[in-house]
């Protein structure tokens, strides 16, 4: 069943010919046994990290606090190495403020969060499954290693952790966790905005997005949404949206149905979750457009193409056709969406990069710089949205002569 790739194989045979035990571990181990190609291939040993970089010639300090070394293979790939480890003392609900390695592959084990992702597997050990963890995976449950008041009270992180793997895998949270996760939920808001929005975005790709109300049955969305409510009812409504689109549909789209009632809000909620700049512009402008009415002519069709790029206005027909099949009906955003490909395809003009004339053709005829000029591009771009045979420099100098 564990058929490892030739690095990783090659990795882990170095360190035991040292004389170092070594396993892969966490969500590699978990998608193995669910029958799902992991995404990468994460390696823990006893080796300590020293010796973890003495053994291969290529190696960077990723995490060297952590004890994570990354070592890069003879094809480019690169698999991190990380020296067992026991967590120190927890401080605010937060990471440990200290790392201890430790001597046991169980050790190692009992630090991390869910029995399915506390399993490790070796060619030459075997597997290390001391908390169950294929037995949930079964079961298809996200369970706490250990006692869940302690696991959340250590970091906080854990129980969105818990609903994120419930949207990502299908799989359902043990009760227990649940009802932990409820009475320990306002330590999320101990939890650096940055994290809480990793693990908000994983869980909005994933495919199983009726674990949004694991958020709300727990009281943890208060905290996700940087302590705002979702408004009541709405969530369900959100679910079908986001579930109706796309499966290709970007994690911008995702945020954007399920930011959908925030209005004027939009922006501040997305730079509280400490998005960068460039989604927080994509997402609010998606926000912003949802409930605006479609298009009515071509040239409508083309100030948005000018205003929010193709690529960007594709996007928002599709979100538009999920939210409103009833004000908005499919027929009509499908003749929009055709409408934008014949504009592609025809090369028509709706950008002052594609006009036929430019800043130095307007000088040329004696325009001023600056503001004058700004605004004849933008009136002769105007002209030729409205009719793209106007887009000849002879058609369209003529105009400013008016
Ligand atoms: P994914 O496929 O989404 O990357 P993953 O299981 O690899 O899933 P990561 O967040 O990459 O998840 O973490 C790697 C492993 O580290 C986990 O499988 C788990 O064993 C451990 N881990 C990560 N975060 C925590 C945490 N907050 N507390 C305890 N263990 C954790
Ligand atoms: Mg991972």
């Amino acid at each position: 069943m564990f058929v490892l790739p030739e690095n990783v194989r090659h990795i882990i045979e170095t360190l035991e010919a040292a004389g170092h035990e070594a396993f892969i571990v966490g969500g590699c181990v978990r998608d193995v046994i669910r029958g799902v190609k992991p995404k990468d291939w994460d390696i823990t040993t006893s080796a300590l990290p020293p010796q973890v970089k003495g053994l291969f010639p290529r190696t960077f300090d990723t995490g060297i606090a952590h004890g994570t070394v990354s070592v890069l293979a003879g094809n480019g790939e690169c698999c991190e190495v990380t020296t067992y480890r026991v967590d120190g003392a927890y401080l605010d609900n937060r990471r440990p403020s200290e790392v201890t390695f430790a001597g046991e592959i169980t050790e190692d084990l009992s630090r991390r969060d869910f029995t399915i992702n506390a399993i490790a597997y070796s060619p030459t050990r075997g597997l290390a499954d001391p908390f169950g963890g294929r037995e949930d995976i079964k079961k298809g449950v996200i369970r706490c290693v250990g006692d869940a008041e302690k696991r959340f009270g250590e970091d906080a992180l854990r129980m969105l952790r818990a609903v994120r793997f419930a949207a990502v895998l299908g799989f359902r949270v043990d009760e227990t966790d649940l009802l932990e996760a409820f009475n320990l939920r306002h330590s999320l808001a101990n939890i650096s905005a940055e994290r809480v929005r990793e693990e908000l975005v994983k869980l909005l790709c994933g495919e199983n997005i009726g674990a949004l109300k694991l958020l709300e049955s727990t009281g943890l969305m208060h905290f996700v949404l940087q302590k705002r409510d979702y408004p009541a009812n709405l969530l369900d409504k959100t679910i079908l949206q986001i579930k109706a689109l796309n499966e290709n549909a970007d994690e911008k789209m995702r945020l954007a149905l399920f930011l959908s009632w925030t209005g004027d809000d939009c922006k501040r909620i997305l730079r509280d979750l400490r998005f960068d700049n460039n989604g927080i512009k994509i997402i609010s402008m998606y926000v912003e457009n949802l409930f605006a009415p479609l298009p009515q002519s071509r040239y409508e069709i083309k100030k948005y193409l000018k205003e929010i790029s193709a690529e960007h206005f594709v996007k928002l027909l599709e979100l538009k056709n999920v939210i409103g099949l009833e004000t908005n009906p499919a027929p009509e955003i499908q003749k929009i969406r055709e409408e934008v490909a014949d504009i592609l395809e025809k090369k028509e003009c709706f950008t002052l990069r594609e006009l036929a004339v430019n800043g130095d053709d307007l000088a040329a005829v004696g325009i001023p710089q600056g503001k004058e000029m700004g605004a004849a591009l933008e009136k002769l771009l105007d002209a030729v949205m409205h009719d793209p045979s106007l887009n000849t420099a002879e058609r369209l100098l003529p105009m400013l002569m008016c």
